[in-house]
């Protein structure tokens, strides 16, 4: 097999490949209705949040929330797609209780976001998806179910909420693909502010259509898991789904095209009700909204504003610092944490090693502890005098995370006068570099008062090893049998003898010019 029939095999589940594509409702982050001026804030009493406008009750017109549409160009902009000089708003009609105006404003068949793809990192793995668009549309409300009480009511604040629904072509192949790319795209919403990404609370909403087919046939009829809401239930319900269409094909039924649910409970997704068509729908153009007119002189305002987006930064990362992607990627998490790398790095000199303690220890310390880099107890200045102690050969690796954890778990004594909390970024450098000098003296003190400082001193090292192999004359006569594992356990001895204080390196090149000496 070449490799990318390789590639391809592996990905299939019993013999069957995984279609999947996504549809995510992201809400825009904006002060108010996307047709209205009542607000958006999440929390509030049910029923006092929409206004006339919202309810579409009669005498109102709808109009158009400015920043909504701007979010929307951003998102055009981050993801390389086409932006629409003119877009249509339609009406979707359908009858649900918490629709009580009896149709959705939405864009049909002229959509404001065209095109564009999202690209991400599985494994070492890189992977694009292409999308279909992306339309603005307003939220309907929400029905509660009084259980306690018997009884259902309706919450009609979330009518009127802007969303943009991001549409991906067909082009996602497993469970953990559909994960990182949803992963991906909250990425980008949230970087760029367009999405508070608040997934608990409603902010980013994905539907996964999922289907399978035998490698080579034509696409298999889908069914569409709805309000995904978190990333550990998306993987589980996917693999339920396609476990249980692949299980109905073989034994002789078709799948009918339906809509789904996840149950977290149960681990298993339960039709909810067969799917319409767009024709049942009746999408009508709103007359009550003239076509949405981007001008080009906009788009390039917005443009000018826009951050530096994380792909972008990831390859920066790459060619400013010779990282490998896979660290790119991995520290352009969020804004954040790239400001904390690019702070350490620059401030030590140190970019590799700057990258290994950001993936590895700090970022298994936040996870234990449910944090984000901006609550670190250890800021980026004191890793940078961390990094610079353990390249002047004062600390060895092991000495230095028992540092960063007397730094990490007594942060409040060892804190840098003058450097905020949580203030991960470069702004004044002359700022970052009067940190990195405190942080010195901090990381020293830390060194002198828990006895870690390494043993450098030659001379002190070999009176140790001398003394090592005169009481382990049998252990060296197994070395001179070519035993090498005798070498290593020689090599554990004096670093004990040193109290773990001799350098590694060291303590093996004199060991091993002793021995063949
Ligand atoms: P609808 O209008 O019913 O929502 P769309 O054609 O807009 O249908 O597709 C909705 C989503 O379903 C898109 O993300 C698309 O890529 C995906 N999709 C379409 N057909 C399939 C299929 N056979 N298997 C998996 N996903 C599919
Ligand atoms: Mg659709």
């Amino acid at each position: 097999m070449n490799q990318k029939t390789k590639k391809e095999a592996s990905l299939l589940v019993q013999g069957y490949e995984v279609v999947i594509g996504f549809e995510t409702h992201a809400q825009l982050a904006t002060q108010s209705k996307i047709f209205s001026r009542a607000p958006t804030a999440f929390g509030a009493e049910p029923n006092t949040q929409a206004c006339a406008v919202d309810l579409a009750l009669p005498g109102t017109l709808p109009v158009m929330n400015r920043e909504a549409v701007a979010h929307a160009i951003r998102l055009g902009l981050a993801l390389g797609s086409h932006i629409a000089e003119q877009s249509v708003f339609a009406r979707k009609n359908y009858f649900y209780p918490d629709l009580p105006k009896g149709y959705q404003i939405s864009q049909f068949e002229i959509p404001v976001v065209q095109g564009g793809e999202v690209s991400f990192f599985l494994g070492d793995q890189k992977k694009t998806v292409r999308l279909v668009r992306a339309h603005l549309e307003e939220d309907a409300g929400k029905s509660l179910h009084e259980d306690f009480i018997g009884q259902s009511g309706i919450d009609l604040n979330r009518a009127g909420t802007p969303l943009l629904e991001i549409v991906t072509e067909p082009d996602i192949r497993s469970s953990a693909e559909a994960v990182a790319y949803a992963k991906e795209l909250h990425k980008i919403v949230t970087w760029i502010g367009v999405c508070d990404g608040n997934m608990q609370e409603g902010s980013f909403r994905c539907d996964a259509n999922v289907s399978v087919r035998k490698p080579g046939a034509p696409l298999g009829t889908r069914r569409e898991i709805k309000n995904l809401n978190s990333f550990k239930f998306m993987q589980q319900a996917i693999d339920f789904e396609v476990r249980w269409q692949i299980e109905q094909i073989e034994d002789g039924f078709e799948i009918q095209q339906a809509t789904v649910l996840f149950d977290p409970d149960t681990g298993e997704t339960r039709a909810m009700r067969t799917k319409e068509d767009a024709a049942d729908y009746r999408y009508f153009p709103d007359p009550d909204l003239p076509p949405l007119v981007i001008a080009r002189s906009w788009v390039d305002e917005v443009k000018a504003a826009m951050p530096e987006l994380p792909r972008q930064m990831a390859e920066r990362l790459v060619a400013d610092y010779g990282l490998p992607e896979y660290d790119a990627t991995t520290l352009t998490q969020s804004p954040a944490m790239a400001a904390y790398f690019e702070t350490a790095a620059k401030a030590s000199g140190q970019a590799k090693m700057a990258s290994n303690w950001i993936m590895g220890e700090i970022s298994r310390r936040l996870n234990n502890e449910g944090k984000e880099i901006s609550q670190a107890p250890v800021s980026a200045p004191q890793l940078a005098a961390l990094l610079r102690r353990i390249d002047d050969g004062s600390l060895s690796n092991n000495a230095a995370k028992q540092v960063m954890d007397v730094l990490w778990t007594e942060s409040g004594e060892y804190r840098i006068p003058g450097w905020p909390d949580g203030f991960a970024s470069i702004r004044e450098w002359a700022q970052v570099l009067n940190a990195v000098t405190e942080s010195l003296r901090i990381v020293d003190a830390v060194i002198e008062a828990k006895g870690l400082k390494q043993m450098n001193d030659s001379g002190a090292l070999e009176a140790i090893i001398d003394e090592v192999l005169a009481a382990n004359a049998p252990m060296v006569e197994q070395f001179k049998a070519g035993k090498d594992k005798a070498f290593n356990a020689l090599v554990g001895m004096v670093m004990k003898a040193s109290k773990g204080k001799a350098n590694p390196q060291q303590v093996n090149d004199v060991l091993r010019s002793k021995l063949q000496g």
